[in-house]
């Protein structure tokens, strides 16, 4: 009998945590969680976890009086005493469970703290809704990044030449990574959010509570001037998209993030006809390289059935490299639900019939791993809880997405980008390589693969 009303290891986390990564990607900006301590210390330890750096956030602090007559004083207490004590810009509130579930109006609460003249001068605050009981990190990424673009984002009536383009939730070096081709490609953007030089700060010896990276303000509120956005990813992405171009018409593409050969040529692609700049011979040249890497190793990837699971927007683009790798993804699992993974997923498998994918409340590690036992595969990529897999069935394992507990590299080297894409292809071959030396016959050992 099909399992329908259980969820066994869940293939993600709570929203919550997205709004606080993506909070972390404005400069000068404390993220908040509306909810109890509890929420907020998982919240924190799991990114200070992924990150191996301190992640700062702030608790509404509900107890028992707050949980039965709604958090509002606390809130409006908290806004007061993070301005007067932590001194930051800007205050990124999100709500969680509880506070959901009591019925707390954030628009109504940080409104009345601007009526009360709790917000100093030139300082902000803002809020999106994450009710953890529905979604997963993703939505609440999505959420907040939208309440940027909705909270922020002015309109002069003067274009600016600028393109925004929308991260969605990727690690601090594939920021860096999409502002490095950006600049490469002589195109003047607004990344929001964005999380390098806050996530991967370097050591100086000097805690700074709030390091130098992140969009600012100023250029978010003229995200509303800008040409036109790029939306990278469907789910975490767009939404925010979508509400630039209701407040103030400004066009959007929505592109799967570029991970892997083809969705970096459509980046690419799209970034220099939106700027209306050729692309510039270093790129190709990049391209080339990772075309040739492809072609000379062919023989190791053709054919090796992988299992994949994680997060849409990561998922999407993965599957379509491993296919461009003629590798054969044959189980894709994502916790995140929503059908705009569905359908984006089935144009891409449409060259792999065999695959089997699945999203949302029963798509989770159990699945993942029946599916495994009954059709073994030769990779596993995946965020660390896929490491009880790979060992129970002694497979090699790829960490990707998030969350990342037990090894690092992931907020230093991008996975986007053509470069990034050859890190991918490095990895893969490590590890299938690594396997056949550990495990072929010794008349198969070979010096020179
Ligand atoms: S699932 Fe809800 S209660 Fe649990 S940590 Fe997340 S927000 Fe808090």
């Amino acid at each position: 009998m099909a399992r329908e009303g259980l969820t066994i290891n869940p293939a993600k986390t709570c929203q919550p945590i997205g709004a606080m990564y993506a909070a972390l990607g404005i400069h000068g900006c404390l993220p908040h969680s509306h909810g109890s301590q509890g929420c907020c210390s998982y919240h924190r330890s799991t990114l200070t976890r992924h990150y191996k750096e301190p992640v700062m956030a702030a608790t509404s602090s509900f107890t028992e009086g707050a949980s039965v007559f709604g958090g509002q004083a606390n809130l409006l207490q908290a806004i007061e005493t993070i301005f007067t004590v932590y001194d930051p810009d800007i205050i990124a509130v999100h709500s969680t469970c509880l506070s959901e579930t009591i019925g707390d109006d954030l628009q109504q609460i940080t409104k009345k703290a601007k009526d009360d003249g709790k917000i100093p001068e030139g300082k902000y605050v803002i809020y999106a809704s994450t009710p953890s009981f529905v979604g997963s990190h993703i939505t609440g990424y999505a959420n907040m990044v939208t309440g940027m673009a909705e909270q922020f984002s002015v309109s002069t009536g003067e274009k600016k030449e600028q393109i925004n383009i929308i991260a969605g939730w990727m690690e601090p070096s594939d920021m860096r990574e999409i502002k490095r081709l950006s600049k490469e490609m002589g195109v003047k953007i607004v990344l929001f959010p964005d999380t390098s030089d806050v996530l991967d700060a370097p050591q100086t010896g000097k805690h700074e509570l709030y390091p130098k990276g992140g969009v600012t303000v100023s250029e978010l509120q003229s995200s509303g001037d800008s040409i036109c956005s790029l939306a990278l990813g469907c789910i975490s992405a767009e939404p925010a998209a979508i509400a630039l171009e209701k407040k103030h018409k400004v066009p959007f593409e929505t592109l799967d993030m570029p991970i892997g050969l083809s969705a970096t040529d459509r980046f690419v692609m799209s970034l220099s006809k939106a700027a209306g700049v050729a692309v510039p011979a270093e790129i190709t040249a990049e391209r080339g390289r990772l075309v040739d890497v492809m072609a000379d190793m062919e023989q190791y990837f053709h054919g090796k059935k992988v299992a994949l699971f994680g997060d849409p927007d990561h998922l999407i683009p993965l599957t379509e490299f491993l296919l461009d790798l003629n590798m054969k993804p044959v189980h894709i699992v994502s916790g995140t639900p929503g059908q705009r993974f569905d359908k984006r997923m089935q144009e891409i498998l449409e060259r792999a019939p065999y695959a089997n994918f699945k999203n949302g409340l029963n798509a989770d590690m159990f699945l993942l791993h029946q599916w495994i036992k009954n059709e073994p595969v030769d990779l596993l990529i995946g965020n660390t809880y896929g490491k009880y897999i790979a060992r129970d069935e002694d497979i090699p394992f790829i960490r990707f997405g998030f969350p990342i507990l037990d090894r690092i590299g992931h907020s230093y080297f991008p996975n986007v980008g053509y470069s990034g894409s050859l890190r991918l292809v490095e990895k893969i071959l490590s590890a299938l390589m690594d396997r056949q030396d550990r495990t072929c016959l010794e008349e198969k050992f070979e010096l020179v693969m």
